[in-house]
């Protein structure tokens, strides 16, 4: 219309109505506001993750509960009912990768996979998907006729964007639509958690980096022997084999690979762990890493990064090895 009128059968006519807490305009794009909300407020929210945990006892503890029991409710509010782009969630996803490395303490390059692995959390995508799943679910099985009526007008129509979505979606989480009819919500619940699982593991697989990884984390779930002491963030990266040895230079024009410590052509994980002689008095500590070894060295490795049962003292352990090889290359042999 040219010229709005002020209101219509007493109702005033306004560009755009809070309601639910949810923006809506009275344009084609009915959430466009809404959702730039919420792209500032998952920024925001997660600039604030690092305050959060500098100042707790327990990174992960607090820095999940944070992020997932009051950010993100927050953030995702209203997902289920608007249109929500791949490249919205990619971009979610971002945020929250960043809110990961920060609790975790990992550099750029770590994979992921390791922060969802050791954090024990489900992609974005899952959470939104699932929600509006969740969603649909609890319309078709509930009383309100109206919303069945219209649930069910919206699946007749082909142009439909959310319900386009929706139906993606529902084959995204290996189902169809009969199959999807069918499931019960504690069953869609458990479908959408395997299927994020095994999305999981097929990431985890494809990295060679992430081998011992993979053969000692299962699945995914929080590791709480994290917490705010420097050796947790030297575990982590020894763990998901991203600790800053000269290995990752072979990446670099002109890098140099060898152990600066002891000359040894390639600096990598099993070089720093298990047989870089100039750290064999720290090495000397860890029960596991007594020779002769008896199992093979992926073996060892393993059970020293991932064993649960006295990971706490490996972990000073492996820091003070980590300590011992940055005084040497800073300040040389003593
Ligand atoms: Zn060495």
């Amino acid at each position: 219309m040219k010229e709005k009128p002020e209101e219509i059968e007493g109702i005033k006519v306004t560009d755009s109505i809070k309601y639910l807490g949810i923006e809506i305009e009275g344009k084609r794009n009915m959430f466009k506001k809404q959702k730039k909300k919420m792209m500032e407020k998952a920024e925001k929210l997660a600039n604030l993750t690092y305050s959060i945990i500098a100042k707790s006892c327990h990174k992960i503890l607090i820095g999940k509960t944070y992020w997932k029991n009051v950010a993100l409710p927050g953030i995702l509010y209203g997902t289920a009912v608007m249109n929500i782009t791949e490249s919205e969630i990619k971009r979610l996803q971002q945020i929250e990768n960043g809110v990961g490395r920060k609790i975790l303490g990992a550099p750029s390059y770590a994979a992921v996979a390791t922060l969802r692995g050791e954090i024990g959390m489900s992609e974005m995508k899952t959470r939104i998907a699932g929600g509006r799943l969740r969603f649909v679910k609890g319309i078709e099985e509930g009383r309100n006729d109206l919303l069945k009526t219209i649930l069910e007008e919206m699946k007749e129509n082909e142009n439909n964007r959310w319900m386009k979505e929706t139906k993606k979606w529902i084959k995204d989480m290996e189902m169809n639509d009969r199959t999807f009819r069918r499931m019960g919500r504690e069953e869609l619940k458990a479908k959408i958690r395997e299927v994020d699982g095994k999305k999981w593991r097929d990431e985890i697989k494809e990295k060679n980096s992430l081998e011992i990884y993979e053969q000692e984390k299962g699945q995914i779930g929080e590791e709480m022997f994290y917490d705010n002491k420097p050796n947790s963030i030297i575990m982590y990266r020894a763990r998901a084999n991203c600790l800053k040895l000269n290995d990752r230079k072979r990446h670099e024009a002109g890098g140099r690979v060898e152990c600066k410590l002891c000359g040894a052509v390639n600096e990598d994980l099993a070089h720093f762990i298990l047989e870089c002689p100039d750290l064999s008095d720290e090495r000397r500590k860890i029960v596991e890493l007594q020779q002769p070894y008896e199992e093979e060295k992926k073996k060892i490795i393993g059970n020293v990064l991932f064993k649960k049962e006295g990971i706490e003292k490996r972990k000073e352990y492996i820091y003070q090895m980590w300590k011992k090889r940055e005084s040497y290359i800073t300040q040389g042999y003593a």
